[in-house]
């Protein structure tokens, strides 16, 4: 068995502060829904945890100014249920219903869902040497080009990797521009969400744009005319507890029937969470149909790339995106 430290803190300071004197391997916990499954894996192999579960005042949910504002420790539980979240944000809360099962929800943090890694069967069940994987051992290779791809993404991917990122979250999210808050040793730093997440590219295992020790300590989003007319859709293999094969966050001001502004993000088949800019555009200023939907919808993947048996992906991810578009504008503002 291997050593394991452990240190529990108080602040986010003191986080930061014990990370930077940890020796070895470092990782921050929260909720332990993901990392502990990782440990258990061997695919995570950290020698000193550092628990942020409980920090002073992490789990704050409100209204800061002009923005909404959670803090890294709320439960997905809580902000899923929260009511100003679910009357202004649907897509927030809905991203959070829709995401694990209620047990999980109750343990799990917004800010650790934002930094939960791929679910790709390669890359989860292959320590040890059993199947290469470029994320959880640089320059190893990737078994899931060419293997089974299923669940791989057709957007954002390189030759070194074709991961998805799993989090319905942090997808609505990237739909209403939000900003990531971090504490690090040198002090705090405002990360939009765009930024926030990397393309594979050649690097697959450096996923986020942090530096070593940076602590998630919050995450803000604007209030928009938007945010209540506003819907995430998830489809899945089933109905509950289970990631998405494809989901869409959408969220409109509209004038009549008239699209005004249009906030539109993708998941489940895309290597980080995807802004469709190309679907905005096409629809603002337009009056919506369905036929308009879709078109726009599709504009989204016009440089999607699938594997053996991912293809369909496409046309689903169209299809959930068009849907999500009409959802959306039926909900009142
Ligand atoms: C069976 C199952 C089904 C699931 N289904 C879904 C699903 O459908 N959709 C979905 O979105 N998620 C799903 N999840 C994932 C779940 O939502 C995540 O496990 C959870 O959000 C992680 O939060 P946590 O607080 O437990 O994180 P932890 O497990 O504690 O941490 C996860 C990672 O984040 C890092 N971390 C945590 N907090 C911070 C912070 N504040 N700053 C810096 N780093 C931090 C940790 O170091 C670790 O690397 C599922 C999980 C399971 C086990
Ligand atoms: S797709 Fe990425 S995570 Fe999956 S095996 Fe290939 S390199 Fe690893």
């Amino acid at each position: 068995m291997q050593p394991l430290q452990y240190t529990r803190v108080q602040t986010a300071a003191e986080a930061v502060q014990a990370f930077s004197g940890a020796s070895g391997q470092a990782r921050y916990i929260a909720g332990g829904t993901t990392l502990y499954d990782l440990m258990k894996l061997g695919v995570e192999r950290p020698t000193h945890l550092i628990d942020i579960a409980d920090l002073e005042g992490s789990t704050r949910i409100e209204t800061q100014g002009d923005r909404l504002f959670f803090g890294a420790g709320a439960r997905m539980a809580d902000v899923a249920e929260h009511e100003v979240v679910r009357r202004d944000y649907p897509v927030l809360a809905q991203s959070l219903s829709k995401a694990a099962s209620q047990q999980l929800r109750n343990m799990a943090s917004v800010g650790g869902n934002l930094m939960q890694r791929t679910r790709c069967l390669y890359f989860r069940n292959g320590a040890g040497g059993i199947y290469p994987c470029n994320k959880r051992e640089p320059g190893s290779g990737c078994a899931a080009i060419g293997g089974l791809d299923r669940g791989q993404a057709v957007l954002g991917t390189s030759s070194s990797c074709t991961a998805v990122s799993p989090g319905d979250w942090p997808v609505a999210l990237t739909a209403l521009d939000a900003v990531v808050e971090v504490l690090g040793p040198s002090g705090i730093r405002m990360v939009p969400i765009v930024d926030f997440y990397r393309l594979p590219e050649a690097t697959p295992h450096i996923e986020f744009n942090l530096t070593p020790g940076e602590v998630v300590t919050g995450i803000s989003v604007p209030k928009t005319k938007a945010g209540r007319r506003s819907t995430y859709h998830k489809i899945r293999d089933r109905e509950s507890f289970a990631f998405a094969l494809a989901s869409a966050a959408v969220a409109l001001s509209m004038d009549g029937d008239r699209i005004e502004r249009a906030h539109i993000a993708i998941g489940g088949m895309v290597t980080r969470p995807w802004r469709a800019l190309e679907t905005e555009a096409q629809l603002e200023g337009q009056r919506l149909t369905y036929d308009h939907a879709i078109a726009a919808a599709r504009a989204a993947f016009a440089t999607a790339r699938a594997g053996s048996q991912n293809g369909f992906k496409i046309e689903l991810g169209a299809r959930t995106l068009a849907d999500a578009i009409m959802i959306a504008a039926g909900r009142s503002a």
